[in-house]
């Protein structure tokens, strides 16, 4: 038999958590608040023009950058929400969903052996997309319950091998929203010592605590961030796997050379619903906003209710919690791998263990997340479950 993933820069990566639990919930017949999509899909009139587009074209390949009107309006976009102005012809480029942007930017920006810092925990695909470019990931943990950033730790994990800065805000798992004066420092390390930043920004449209900062809108720092959105977390429609990336031209041109080889192109008639999706009025993005807020307080009065101890999230759409007391009082196992894989049996719900997201295990051993962009009904029916652990 050969070797079949020998390459050993992919050992250790398994199947990703939300495909695990996922398969778990449908086996279960839980209530699936474990992998963050949401259960309702995205605005009709988008849908509507993808179908549209679908039927009478555009279906070929689009122009590498991607097609011209989405790149005008993921310009407008950057430019109405944050006052950045990009060139769409040579500053905009689109993805196979934020994940592409992603790996797309560790290929271009690595050299085998360069480091990249980033937070942890940390979304999963950043140490499977560092590890793929052959590059190094130096974690700097954001530490349970507030997560504020411990300055002298991310300088001490800056070295002169460091290439890239890899930041997420509002933050996957935790619901962290960097603060302005958290991204200042941030950007005077990457002023300091010359580094890229990528900027994962897909949650940028939920906020609930402050507001979205770009990092690239901070003074010296539009010229080295590659900045990255997804239509999947904007307009509820994970599935089709849009993102997009703003950077100056040579940033842009250095994704786009591995995004070539990656995808070359992709979602020919999706790309039209999501410019205008992009073009949509304040009040779609304030009703997100708003919608998703409600479900936070909703979840998170259920999960207190139930015995939880619920972590604050100031944006995207998750929830934290620290299972300690509530495992212990029901005879559970208080690690987050082990509760969530009796969680199901126990209440009948599936969550993701925080623990996969970080380096330094100890940190997430407790902490268990849970989605709420689901229907109300869903909330309330996990909620109802989980209130037999109260
Ligand atoms: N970054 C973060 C922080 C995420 O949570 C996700 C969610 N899947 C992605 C990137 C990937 O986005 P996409 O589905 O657009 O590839
Ligand atoms: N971003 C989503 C999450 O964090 C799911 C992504 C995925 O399934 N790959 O749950």
């Amino acid at each position: 038999m050969v070797e079949a993933l020998r390459n050993p820069r992919l050992h250790g990566f398994g199947t990703t958590i939300f495909s695990e639990m996922s398969a778990l919930a449908q086996k279960t017949n839980a209530v699936n608040l474990g992998q963050g999509f949401p259960d309702t899909d995205g605005p009709a009139e988008l849908a509507e023009v993808a179908a549209n587009a679908v039927l009478n074209g555009p279906n070929q390949y689009p122009p590498l950058p991607g097609q011209p009107g989405l790149r005008a309006a993921v310009a407008e976009h950057q430019e109405r929400f944050y006052g950045l102005t990009y060139d769409p012809d040579t500053e905009v480029l689109i993805t196979a969903g934020a994940t592409e942007a992603i790996a797309g930017s560790m290929f271009a920006l690595c050299d085998h052996g360069d480091e990249v810092v980033t937070f942890e925990p940390s979304y999963d695909s950043y140490s499977a997309s560092i590890a793929m470019a052959g590059a190094i990931k130096k974690p700097v943990l954001l530490d349970a319950p507030s997560y504020p950033l411990d300055i002298n730790a991310f300088r001490a994990a800056v070295t002169d091998k460091t290439r890239v800065i890899l930041l997420n805000t509002p933050h996957n798992p935790t619901g962290k929203v960097f603060t302005r004066d958290e991204l200042s420092q941030i950007a005077e390390v990457a002023i300091e010592h010359d580094l890229v930043v990528v900027s994962d920004d897909v949650y940028q449209h939920m906020v609930f605590d402050g507001e979205h900062i770009p990092i690239a809108a901070l003074p010296g720092m539009r010229e080295r961030t590659i900045s990255i959105g997804s239509a999947g977390k904007t307009f509820s429609f994970t599935g089709w796997k849009v993102g997009w990336v703003t950077a100056p031209a040579e940033l842009r041109n250095a994704v786009m050379t591995a995004k070539q080889f990656l995808t070359f192109v992709n979602a020919a008639p999706l790309q039209p619903a999501v410019e205008v999706g992009l073009r949509l009025g304040d009040e779609y993005f304030d009703g997100l906003r708003d919608d998703l807020l409600a479900k936070r307080d909703r979840l998170s009065e259920g999960l207190q209710a139930a015995g939880f101890d619920v972590l604050h999230t100031q944006g995207t759409y998750f929830l934290t919690c620290d299972i300690r007391g509530v495992a212990q009082r029901n005879n559970l196992p208080d690690t987050s791998i082990e509760f969530c894989l009796a969680l199901p049996e126990a209440a009948g719900v599936v969550a993701v263990p925080s623990e996969v997201f970080y380096t330094t295990k100890e940190a997430g051993r407790h902490l268990v997340r849970f989605a709420f962009c689901k229907k109300d009904e869903v909330l309330d029916e996990a909620i109802r479950r989980l209130a037999v652990l109260a």
